[in-house]
């Protein structure tokens, strides 16, 4: 089959190969567009969509009815950030223009209804992590932000000289550089752990460098410019005979599959709520409560307080020693939104619709001339990044923009993953659940037009 059976017609530059799409029962008629072929797949069943098709998602999202440069927006930036639901912007319009007060302090109605709201979003994020409890979740700006919490208040009272932090070869620079500043700190180590060729992680270099010298290893689940999926369950399995903790970067994971931190036995893990269709500048850490009970604050001020004297000063218990000052109050009713809204779809059929999509988009742009795509391991998140032989990966993502194609260029955070390719630039293509197979032939047309204007 080639990827034409998709549609009922062929898909740019699409070779014949093996079928990245689960066949449909046989129909009477072909499917009008490729998304229709991929939504009418058998409802159960292996590599079935069940419930879900982009268009169930597509229909809430106001900014991908908009157009870019006279082309109707096609948003494929989602490892950036995610577009956002008209609920989640109905509920925070509605919290400012309604509900708006702040939180714990006040012994008003309002002040009640906002704390009430704040601590359901933070019930939801523990519902979604799988986490035993909503005091093991902290609200925070971002993941960047939490590993930064993490590295300050544990890796200040738990790292010492010669200690060894293990961190791969793949993270984004948020997992590098915070540890390479309390490593120097306290004059422990930060030691790379090495990839294979094909993007995940090197797990004999792993086991070798694993000693009672490592305190922690900090590991993402999903990669944001190669979309490797680490076998993160095991490689905590094997921290942990060690006694050393781990910290998962969920940043590129959760909005795409089903997680859940008591089965990984990951002692920290974190995510940025606006790469889960929620607003900036809200997320959450979670943190097994035995380890955040034994941390010391991070950031001091209100509401992280017990009591306050001058000879002594006590602390609020957990989470809310760790939220110093006012938080973001309507990003954590966004978030509370984006996460019903998320988990509203058949969260195995969305990791299903998105695996083959990003199969299909990995056939059609392989068969570029000129065309290679970064990394190849099994069970990667739907992130292709790539060069085009000829074309710089900031040129390709202005050509695409000025037919309203939404792609990123550049080092994507990630310095020594994309070195490990010899490269210091390349361009990345991220889908969600939104995106379509016809989002796919846009961008491969496009990047067709740019191979032949340059010819
Ligand atoms: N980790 C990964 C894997 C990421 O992709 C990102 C964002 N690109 C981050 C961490 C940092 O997230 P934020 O900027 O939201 O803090």
């Amino acid at each position: 089959m080639t990827t034409c059976d998709l549609a009922g017609r062929e898909a740019p530059g699409s070779p014949p190969a093996a079928d990245p799409v689960p066949s449909a029962a046989p129909a009477p008629a072909a499917p009008a567009t490729p998304a229709a072929a991929i939504a009418e797949q058998p409802p159960a069943g292996p590599g079935g969509h069940g419930a879900f098709s982009p268009d169930m998602a597509r229909k809430d999202i106001p900014v991908l009815h908009r157009t870019v440069n006279g082309h109707p927006l096609v948003w494929l930036d989602n490892g950036a950030t995610t577009q956002k639901p008209r609920q989640v912007i109905e509920a925070l319009t509605t919290y400012y223009a309604s509900a708006n007060s702040n939180i714990h302090r006040g012994a008003h109605t309002m002040a009640r209804e906002a704390t009430e709201g704040y601590e359901q979003g933070r019930a939801a994020v523990a519902d979604l992590l799988g986490a035993p409890a909503p005091e093991s979740v902290i609200f925070v700006r971002g993941t960047t932000e939490a590993i930064n919490l993490v590295a300050q208040s544990w890796g200040r009272d738990n790292l010492g000289p010669g200690d060894e932090i293990l961190v791969p070869v793949l993270e984004h620079h948020s997992n590098i550089v915070p540890w390479q500043h309390i490593a120097k700190e306290r004059r422990a180590r930060v030691v790379p752990v090495p990839l294979q060729q094909d993007g995940q992680i090197d797990l004999d270099a792993y086991a070798d460098l694993l000693s009672f010298r490592t305190q922690l290893v900090a590991l993402s689940h999903a990669s944001n410019v190669l979309g490797t999926v680490p076998p993160v369950r095991e490689m905590t399995a094997l921290a942990h005979r060690y006694g050393a903790k781990v910290l998962v970067d969920g940043a590129q994971a959760v909005a795409h599959f089903p997680v859940d931190v008591q089965d990984l036995d990951a002692d920290f893990y974190t995510f940025s709520g606006h790469k889960v269709f929620a607003p900036t500048g809200i997320g959450a850490l979670y943190a097994k409560p035995e380890v955040l009970r034994s941390m010391r604050p991070w950031q001091g001020g209100g509401n992280m307080i017990d009591s306050v004297d001058f000879g002594h000063t006590s602390y609020a218990p957990v989470p809310h020693r760790f939220e110093a000052g006012t938080g973001h109050i309507a990003g954590v009713v966004g978030l509370l939104s984006a996460l019903k809204w998320l988990t509203s779809f058949d969260r195995e059929a969305v990791a299903r619709y998105e695996t083959d999509l990003a199969a299909y988009a990995q056939q059609a742009l392989a068969a570029l001339p000129g065309m290679e795509i970064l990394g190849s391991a099994p069970g990667r998140v739907a992130v292709l990044t790539f060069t085009l032989a000829g074309h710089e990966p900031a040129e390709i993502a202005e050509w695409l923009d000025q037919d309203g194609i939404a792609i990123r260029a550049g080092h994507h955070c990630a310095q020594p993953a994309l070195r490990h390719y010899g490269l210091e630039s390349a361009a990345r293509a991220s889908l969600a659940l939104y995106n379509t197979p016809e989002d796919v032939d846009r961008l491969v047309q496009s990047l067709m037009r740019l191979r032949e204007t340059a010819a």
